[in-house]
């Protein structure tokens, strides 16, 4: 029989450093932490049992086994669950996900070195935690139903791991503990029984240990003898069936942190029954932070929520139970009107599968609105956390948009930076006369507050929702309206913001007379800028500025076309409409020159640096920044020469 010495990859290396040496608190989650992972093991094994009776092997009480030893000062936890084969091991427990782990690092870099229980969380280090307890671990396992290969694998944390060929009778894992010197409470019976406890009491399967008790021989004598029996230290009642005001939050918050591997306590627990023609029971939580690679991971659409027949894990895959937009939903759905043995493939189509979809939608949203309503502080936090997520329903879902626009925040030009206002807050607030409500997408607050497409909405004081999610600008676009007001972007179409709440003749007509006075001005900028702009006009959203680019009604707006250019780089740029501000003294004294036919030589190249000036405001790349930058130097120097002539 071989052993082979393999090593840890550099970063899973310096990560265990940090596990053994940082984490001095809450040594005891490591218990949890391998009930956990045997339990996990167990659901997988009885799953699969359910298609495949072969790998009971003869053994069919599902059970996590905890065993002390004194003199050799070792703890194991045994499961008879689905074991592992050699690659198994090497992957699972040899190595970390190292994108996983490079990103861990960071975060401890950020937080100056400490290492705190919610990093650990976040990062899901399970196994690892062995570690803090122990100077050497020795895992024994065997994958269900392949009794030759059994694997012992073991490591004291420093460096390198050993991995050998071995024997075991029966499936699943051993994890044997070497404690350190000062760990050995962990030997004594009271203190894993209070760690068990406190932990793992809901666990499913019964976590078991051999306890030694003196028991009287007879019931007169005083004689004793010293016997050995088995105990359940857990109720293993499945939380989610007890009624709800026998529940904790311990309670909760500890089966919380059971099924998400997450750290911290939930921000919130929605548990409920439904009773009738579909009977089920769920158990959901809203975490307070999404796990680390929440974001970035595309399959972990729908691993948040377990599915379990009458109390029996079923999957935590099952895409139909859940709709993409609650991805960040983590807990457990029991359902009594499931076969038992459904397979994964099937449970998509199920009726009874549909309906608890609906009915889990129905009340998440049903406790997000309540909460928005009583607890602004909490779904703010919950809102920054997971509100892009949210907001996807309102594209994806067209039966709840309404609902997931009434939940839904923004942050507006009457907000201070990092607050939001909810649309109806934003109706409230609106003047009887304005009839839109209006928004502008783009990549931050900052950059929109300096956008000149503001200008006359900060005059006439009419709120603004600032719209910074990359996913708005695709969110939005189903958005058309809210509570019959249409939405409306200030960058896109006709805008006249004086024009709210006058005479629609009145503002015609003036309109009509700038127009007139304008006409020989816009033809030239018409005819000079005819190949970058799709068309000239006069603008009524300038105060300031003397021009302004926006898209025209049904064109893709400025910042929709940066996010796909930055995926499709050959994207051909949209044709944009030049608006010029005609109360600007520049464009005021440019319109008579042009009018009395005294057409400044340089008239050309003001047109050309208006629309470059144009592009810088809207955030957009100039399409020839070396002759922009010549003909502003060039206007310096005439306006210099300029002064000099004057002196
Ligand atoms: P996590 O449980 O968060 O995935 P761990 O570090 O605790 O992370 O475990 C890593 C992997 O090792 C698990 O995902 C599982 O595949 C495997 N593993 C750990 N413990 C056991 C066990 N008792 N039986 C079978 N597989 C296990």
């Amino acid at each position: 029989m071989s052993t082979k010495r393999r090593k840890f990859k550099t970063e899973v290396q310096h990560l265990l450093n940090l596990v053994i040496h940082s984490l001095y608190t809450n040594r005891e989650i490591f218990l949890r932490e391998l009930i956990s992972n045997a339990s996990d093991a167990i659901d997988r094994a009885r799953f699969e049992s359910l298609s495949d009776n072969s790998i009971l092997e003869n053994d069919p009480d599902w059970k996590i086994t905890i065993r002390t030893d004194k003199d050799a000062k070792t703890i194991t936890i045994s499961d008879n669950g689905i074991g592992m084969n050699p690659e198994e091991v090497d992957k699972n427990i040899g190595t970390i996900a190292s994108s996983g782990t490079r990103y861990f690092l960071e975060q401890m870099e950020k937080a100056d070195g400490q290492l705190t229980p919610e990093l650990i969380g976040q990062f899901g280090v399970g196994f690892y935690s062995a570690f803090m307890v122990a100077d050497k671990v020795t895992v024994i396992t065997r994958r269900a139903g392949d009794p030759a290969n059994a694997t012992r694998w073991e490591s004291t944390g420093s460096g390198s791991y050993t991995v050998a060929e071995t024997t075991k009778d029966k499936r699943g894992t051993d994890v044997v503990l070497h404690l350190k010197d000062d760990m050995t409470e962990y030997l004594d019976e009271w203190k894993i029984r209070q760690v068990v406890k406190k932990y793992s009491d809901f666990v499913e399967h019964p976590v078991t240990m051999d306890v030694t008790r003196e028991e009287k021989v007879d019931d007169e004598g005083d004689k004793t003898k010293t016997v050995v029996k088995e105990e359940t230290l857990n109720s293993q009642k499945a939380i989610w069936a007890r009624p709800r005001n026998e529940i904790t939050q311990e309670e909760y918050s500890e089966f919380y942190k059971h099924v998400s591997h997450d750290f911290q306590d939930p921000l919130k627990v929605i548990h409920w029954n439904v009773e009738g023609a579909t009977e089920f029971r769920a158990l959901l939580f809203l975490p307070e932070k999404a796990p680390f690679d929440f974001f970035t991971q595309s399959d972990n659409q729908s691993r948040g929520i377990q599915l379990y027949v009458k109390r029996v894990f079923i999957t935590d895959n099952c895409e139909a139970l859940v709709p993409s937009y609650l991805r960040f939903l983590r807990g457990v759905v029991d359902s009594s009107d499931l076969p038992l043995n459904i397979s994964r493939e099937t449970l998509q189509e199920e009726k009874v599968i549909r309906i608890i979809r609906k009915n889990l939608i129905k009340k998440v949203l049903d406790t997000l609105e309540e909460v928005k309503d009583k607890d602004r502080d909490q779904y703010v936090t919950f809102w920054k956390e997971f509100g892009k997520v949210l907001k996807e329903g309102i594209h994806l879902d067209l039966g709840n948009r309404e609902r997931l626009q009434h939940i839904t925040l923004f942050e507006s030009s009457k907000t201070d930076a990092g607050s939001f206002t909810s649309m109806d807050d934003y109706i409230e607030r609106m003047p009887e006369e304005q009839e839109a409500i209006y928004y502008i997408t783009g990549e931050s607050r900052e950059l929109l507050e300096q956008s000149p497409l503001l200008e006359a909405f900060r005059k006439h004081e009419i709120e603004v929702l600032l719209m910074t999610d990359p996913v708005d600008e695709w969110v939005v676009q189903s958005m058309t309206s809210y509570q019959d007001k249409p939405l409306k972007s200030i960058a896109k179409g006709d805008i006249d913001v004086d024009a709210i709440g006058k005479d629609e003749e009145e503002i015609k007509e003036a309109k009509e007379k700038t127009e007139k006075q304008y006409k020989q001005l816009i033809a030239f900028f018409k005819d000079t800028l005819k190949d970058k702009v799709k068309d000239i006009k006069l603008s009524q959203r300038l105060t300031d500025s003397p021009c302004c680019l926006v898209s025209d009604e049904a064109d893709m707006g400025v910042h929709m076309e940066k996010i796909l250019k930055a995926l499709h780089k050959d994207l051909p740029p949209t044709k944009r409409i030049l608006e010029i501000n005609p109360q600007h003294p520049l464009l005021k004294t440019m319109n008579s020159l042009i009018k009395n036919e005294k057409k400044h030589y340089k008239a050309e190249e003001y047109a050309e640096l208006l629309y470059d000036q144009a592009l810088l405001t809207a955030n957009l790349p100039l399409e020839d920044p070396l002759t922009f930058a010549k003909r502003v130097s060039q206007i310096m120097a005439s306006e210099g020469s300029m002064l000099s002539d004057k002196k």
